[in-house]
């Protein structure tokens, strides 16, 4: 029976959303699914990742991992591949696992695909699917080689539990030649209020339509009384509007909310590559022949600065009700 790895990444002592729904997915290949955990905080997770079905976890609690960022635990995972020989090696592509996976496949010369969306069995082995050129064609990918590794998109699979209970625990230690030559200083966290841009359930994005970064303001407002999140397109977060955390596309966050509301963005193919996932969007741009509205479930031409302020008082006089 093939064995299955997924690299379980903690933020804030909490599992990663992303290592959830990756753990879902492996789940639905079959095989041994297995965890690797490095993280200090790494023992409070042990129980959730059984439930989700790792009947195995390699737990490693060294300070090192939080310190040093991606060197100590690209090492240590290096040695348990080599001791263990997985068929396949899943990470949530995020900034730790890319640089984590990254290091991994240059020390041991293993196969990486990243900006996967699926993983499929393929003879005996698997397969990848990933997205390309801007994400209007997928393309599926023979996985070769000992251990290959796919470096998995958030949102690729709807995180759910399974049956699964207690899992063996394998303790890691972390040993004296593991190279620590980079030093976390500071760790800064930006205050924010509502729910994270990835989970919720509406978000309400604005693009240059804005036309100023004060502006924005409506929208913080509108996506308050909705209990939603703000993001952003690419070309204000250039133009300093709005921090890179809040930018939605090829090279910023996908998600894949309830109803996504875009504000004053055109539709750039890569904007929308980001967003399309959502099950109800609705747009508003003064430009009835924007791209935008290609995609839109409810378009409505109109200055974004008067729209949203008119929906704002809707909501407020009807006593908005969070979704
Ligand atoms: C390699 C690469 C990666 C990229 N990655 C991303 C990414 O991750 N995310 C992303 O968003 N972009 C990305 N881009 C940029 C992308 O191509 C677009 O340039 C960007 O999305 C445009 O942002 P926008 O829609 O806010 O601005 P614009 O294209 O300038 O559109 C502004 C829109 O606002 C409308 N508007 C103007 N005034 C008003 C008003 N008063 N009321 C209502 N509507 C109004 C206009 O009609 C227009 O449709 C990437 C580009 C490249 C080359």
């Amino acid at each position: 029976m093939s064995k299955i790895w997924v690299y379980a990444e903690l933020t804030n002592a909490e599992l990663a959303p992303v290592s959830l729904e990756v753990l879902t997915g492996a789940r639905q290949l079959g095989g041994d699914l297995e965890a690797v955990v490095l993280d200090p905080a790494g023992a409070g997770v042990v129980e959730t990742l059984g439930e989700y079905g790792a009947g195995t976890v390699y737990l490693g609690l060294d300070p090192s991992y939080r310190e040093h960022l991606a060197q100590p635990a690209a090492f240590v995972l290096a040695g348990l591949v080599e001791q263990h020989h997985p068929d396949l090696i899943l990470f949530g592509a995020t900034y730790d696992g890319r640089d984590i996976c990254a290091r991994l496949s240059a020390r041991l010369g293993l196969t990486v695909v990243a900006n996967v969306l699926d993983v499929v069995p393929h003879g005996n082995g698997y397969a990848a699917v990933s997205s390309i050129f801007g994400a209007t064609q997928n393309v599926t990918t023979e996985l070769l080689g000992p251990s290959p590794c796919a470096l998995v998109r958030a949102k690729s699979f709807v995180a759910a539990p399974g049956s699964g209970t207690g899992p063996q625990v394998v303790d890691v230690a972390l040993p004296p030649e593991a190279p620590t030559g980079a030093r976390r200083l500071e760790s800064v966290v930006t205050p924010s209020s509502g729910p994270k841009l990835e989970e919720a359930r509406v978000v309400v994005s604005g693009g240059r339509g804005l036309q100023a970064p004060e502006n924005f303001r409506i929208l913080e407002q509108l996506a308050e009384l909705l209990n939603g999140a703000v993001g952003a397109s690419r070309a204000v977060v250039d133009a300093g509007w709005v921090p890179y955390a809040r930018q939605v596309g090829q090279t910023g966050k996908t998600v894949k909310p309830d109803v996504y509301i875009a504000c004053g963005i055109s539709g750039a193919m890569q904007h929308t590559v980001g967003m399309k996932g959502a099950s109800h969007i609705i747009a508003i741009n003064k430009d009835r022949d924007a791209p935008i509205f290609k995609l839109s479930d409810l378009g409505v031409v109109g200055d974004v600065l008067k729209v949203v302020p008119a929906l704002i008082s809707e909501l407020e006089a009807r006593g908005a009700q969070a979704p």
